[in-house]
């Protein structure tokens, strides 16, 4: 439907390239008819970030790292000036240092713990509480988790413990800004290969691992997360918050290998 988010404006943060969640999300909230800005990450993004925002027609395109508070800030001044008002956010960042990202997770340093928590769980905060003034007439926030803040998996390691904190905060969150009309979901997204999920050990063995056993016998696409996001963030997920919502292609059902696995 493209008139099913028209009018409305959106934030959207974690487009490192044309693989990115946020830009599968961002495609979907663009063929509803919504309008974006867009955030990247240092310098060596901008130029990838640029071209993607246009073809949606946003020339909204500004520098953010959430470990430098003071570009936060800088984001949301610049849409208070230039929109006055926000309807929704994505939040698709995550970072860990990737030799942690392999072996054992016991052994994760204290200086990594404290960076991964504060980029891949607090931002989500740290924008939530910067949005939530700028949604005076309700709005919708949505980040990207994995279904390793639940179950052990294999490499996932401090991330899965940030993912975990991050799910509690999206409840937490739900909770404060519910009376405002602002609703806060997660999406635990399947295997999907982008650069974030590069760094992670081992990571086609997982893909395959997925794809063997999930109940539709395939891993997600850009375009399964891109669609979820859509509903989530529009009107059509009204009556929903404080959600994470699998898409996985079932994966998070299975207990055991699916009979007809071929080995890997
Ligand atoms: P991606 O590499 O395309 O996106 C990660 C983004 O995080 C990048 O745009 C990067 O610039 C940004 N980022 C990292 N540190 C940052 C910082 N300090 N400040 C600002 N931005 C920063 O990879 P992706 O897989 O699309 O990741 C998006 C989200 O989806 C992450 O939260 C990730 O954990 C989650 N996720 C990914 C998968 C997967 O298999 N790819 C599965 C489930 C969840």
């Amino acid at each position: 439907n493209r008139d099913l988010m028209k009018g409305k404006r959106g934030l959207i943060m974690g487009v490192a390239n044309d693989k990115s969640i946020a830009w599968g999300i961002a495609q979907s909230c663009a063929a509803a008819g919504a309008e974006m800005a867009f955030t990247y990450q240092g310098d060596a993004l901008k130029k990838r970030v640029i071209p993607l925002a246009e073809q949606l027609g946003s020339t909204l395109v500004l520098p953010c790292d959430v470990t430098d508070a003071a570009s936060v800030d800088a984001v949301f001044a610049e849409l208070e000036k230039t929109w006055g008002r926000l309807d929704f956010l994505v939040h698709a960042i995550a970072y860990s240092d990737k030799d942690q990202l392999r072996g054992r997770y016991v052994d994760t340093t204290y200086d990594n713990f404290a960076i991964t928590m504060n980029v891949s769980c607090y931002s989500f905060t740290a924008v939530a509480q910067r949005a939530e003034k700028l949604m005076t007439e309700g709005g919708s926030m949505v980040t990207l988790t994995y279904y390793g803040a639940e179950k052990v998996m294999p490499h996932y390691n401090v991330m899965g413990v940030a993912k975990a904190a991050l799910e509690a905060s999206v409840r937490y969150l739900a909770m404060d800004l519910g009376p405002k009309n602002i609703r806060v979901n997660a999406i635990s997204a399947g295997p999907i290969r982008t650069l974030a999920a590069s760094g992670i050990g081992d990571f086609r063995y997982i893909l395959k691992w997925n794809e063997y056993n999930s109940p539709l016998r395939r891993s997600v696409t850009l375009e399964d997360v891109g669609k979820t996001g859509m509903y989530l963030l529009s009107d059509l997920g009204s009556g929903v918050t404080g959600e994470v919502q699998h898409v996985d292609c079932g994966y998070h059902v299975v207990g055991m290998k699916a009979e007809d696995a071929p080995d890997i």
